[in-house]
């Protein structure tokens, strides 16, 4: 489920994942305060979801355990907030906070690749709307509200046909227009 920043709201992350979905909202940062980590009082949370050690130093990530469903994080050694030889570490798991830590993590390629399908339904939904005027029509019922968007649809596909084969099918282009005016 793709949703805009207008719905990142806890309850409806909680919602999806009980219904078995994955959610890819992107973040409504309002607040500038970090939470405490789970379990581990000395670590905080940035308001983006990233763990700080208690020297203040944004931890890295440093992996993804499919398995246990949990994300690793890492200090450096250097930073001297531990005394493990490879520096401190932290665990996220989502079921932690499915908001600040979704399965897929915002900053990932998959995350913009699924982020991107979500501009294209916006452009379709502005090609029904203002192309193809979907709510000018002046009709209230239920089924010609289906017809109009019925037909709409059928326009989109032609669109998107016209795209692939524009010489091929320009014949049926003035057709279904000579039909759609009549
Ligand atoms: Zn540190």
């Amino acid at each position: 489920m793709i949703l805009d920043a207008a719905h990142d709201a806890e309850p409806i992350y909680l919602l999806l994942e009980h219904q078995g979905m994955e959610p890819f909202i992107d973040l409504n940062v309002r607040s500038k305060k970090n939470t405490p980590g789970k379990g581990e009082s000395d670590i905080q949370i940035s308001p983006t979801g990233i763990p700080i050690c208690p020297n203040g130093n944004k931890m890295k990530p440093n992996g993804f355990d499919k398995k246990l469903h949990r994300r690793k994080w890492r200090c450096t050694p250097a930073c001297g907030c531990s005394t493990a030889k490879y520096g401190r570490t932290f665990y996220t798991k989502t079921t932690d906070d499915p908001r600040l830590f979704p399965r897929t993590s915002r900053d990932s390629e998959t995350w913009k690749l699924v982020y991107k399908r979500r501009t294209s339904i916006e452009r379709s939904n502005k090609r029904e709307k203002v192309d193809y005027k979907l709510e000018s029509g002046r009709h209230r019922s239920t089924m010609t509200w289906y017809i109009r968007i019925y037909a709409t649809m059928i326009c989109q596909h032609k669109d998107a046909w016209y795209v692939h084969q524009e010489q091929e099918l320009k014949g049926v282009r003035f057709e279904m227009e000579a039909f759609i005016a009549a």
